[in-house]
């Protein structure tokens, strides 16, 4: 029991349920984290590593819709929809495609800089007090370019990015770009270094924070998943998994893309889609990169961990789709063997996929639920759970505790995402 006498169940142990299991701690609340299957083993366990802040800008961009389709139709998209009759679906891309705009656009920037910004500046405080070994680095990402125009065309995002919310990157061209990165081939359009943004080992950081729990009392209960609510006087005092009630002062649902299947509980239409992405774990190539990349044009990235390096993306909105598709798993390699030399390495040591939590607005949601006045709703973090983990965390806490909010938490309310 905590000082204050008040027990929290966390519901989710990917990077969001740890880090606000992680702050509630270190406020004095009596923690347990509890999850379906083990911990650490969703979304958060092969992601690509990036703490980007400079990934302030949604999906939702003026001409996305146009491009998106063109690129779908290209034999080797990233991107795919797998047509299919879900009304939520279709909702979602509905929604997705309203907010193309620049007005919408930028609003939603607005609530992913906050947090990216403030997540990174918790990172660094965390890993240092905590002294967390998750193979940290500084070095920044390149975006790098096949071709030059889309390279120049990018400056025109560059300098959005730059004037709005002071996010600046270097330009690097022909012998220059070589020099930087000489693992990259000749010949290519052009790269823009993001010094701001970091990386580290996902699954190295979920065990050290795991430690970390554990060691100040955090219970973590594995295989218990959440399916009901016990409710009394609009608030919720247990969660049970079908067999055992788990009592508590108050609870945060952390359940990143299986949130929906919460729904009739927590009151309120929660909009996530999963999107599907992959991964492939290997040992680093000989002349492989040291920074990491994401390849624009193939939308593909490429992370250089000090202990492994790691090919990722593509986006398929399948459903709950649990299957591997080798094809997606070969797009990796060949879309990584367009711009490196020495693109990959045997042996394979994982092949995983991941269903990112999306929101059609590109905005996590992180709010009271409607139906349970004691119940908060930490999801929806799309394609930067990861980056925004930390933040979020720290949200969390203030919200549930009463304090001033670092961050205004109006970016990520329910109500926005309702009955559009
Ligand atoms: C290929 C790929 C690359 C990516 N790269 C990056 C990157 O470089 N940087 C970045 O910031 N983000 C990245 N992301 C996105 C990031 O991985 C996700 O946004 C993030 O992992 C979401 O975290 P989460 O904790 O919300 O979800 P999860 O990690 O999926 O955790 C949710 C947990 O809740 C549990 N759960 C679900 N329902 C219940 C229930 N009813 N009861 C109990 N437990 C339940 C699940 O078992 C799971 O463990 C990437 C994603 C992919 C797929």
């Amino acid at each position: 029991m905590s000082p204050s006498g008040e027990t929290v169940v966390v519901i989710g142990g990917g990077i969001i349920g740890t880090m606000c299991g992680w702050y509630l701690q270190q406020a004095g609340q009596s923690v347990t984290l509890v999850d379906s299957g083990a911990f650490g083993a969703g979304c958060s366990h092969g992601n690509c590593g990036y703490v980007s802040p400079s990934h302030v800008l949604p999906l939702t961009r003026p001409g996305a819709v146009s491009t998106t389709f063109k690129a779908m139709m290209g034999r080797n998209s990233p991107l795919s929809i797998k047509p299919r009759l879900s009304p939520s679906l279709w909702k979602w891309l509905w929604n997705f495609s309203r907010h193309c705009n620049q007005a919408d656009m930028l609003e939603a920037a607005n609530g992913r800089h906050l947090l990216l910004q403030s997540s990174k500046q918790l990172y660094q405080q965390l890993i240092t007090e905590q002294e967390i070994d998750c193979e940290w680095e500084e070095r920044g990402i390149l975006f790098v370019f096949d071709s030059a125009e889309e390279f120049e065309e990018y400056s025109h995002t560059h300098d959005l990015l730059k004037e709005t919310f002071g996010v600046t990157a270097t330009p690097y061209t022909g012998q220059s770009l070589l020099e930087l990165e000489p693992a990259l081939k000749e010949g290519l359009g052009g790269a823009w270094h993001y010094e701001c943004d970091c990386h580290l080992r996902p699954d190295k950081l979920l065990s050290e924070m795991r430690k970390r729990l554990e060691a100040n009392g955090v219970e973590i209960i594995e295989h218990f998943p959440v399916t009901d609510f016990r409710t009394e006087n609009g608030g919720a005092r247990a969660v049970s998994d079908g067999k055992r009630w788990l009592e508590a002062d108050r609870f945060v649902v952390a359940t990143g893309s299986m949130t929906p299947f919460l729904n009739t509980h927590l009151g309120c239409k929660i909009p996530i889609q999963p999107g599907k992405g992959y991964s492939l774990t290997m040992p680093q190539p000989t002349h492989g990169p040291s920074y990491p990349m994401i390849f624009e044009e193939h939308r593909v990235a490429i992370t250089p961990m000090q202990s492994k390096y790691r090919i990722g993306s593509t986006m398929e909105f399948a459903g709950y789709d649990t299957s591997i598709n080798r094809k997606r798993l070969q797009l990796l390699r060949t879309s990584a063997a367009h711009y490196l030399h020495d693109p990959d390495c045997e042996p394979i040591e994982e092949e995983w996929f991941g269903w990112r939590p999306m929101t059609w607005d590109g905005k996590p949601i992180i709010d009271r639920s409607p139906a349970m006045n004691n119940v908060w709703v930490a999801a929806g973090h799309n394609m930067l759970g990861l980056s925004m983990a930390t933040g979020t965390g720290k949200l969390v806490r203030e919200m549930m505790l009463g304090e001033p909010t670092h961050v205004d938490p109006g970016h990520y309310s329910i109500s926005r995402l309702q009955s559009k």
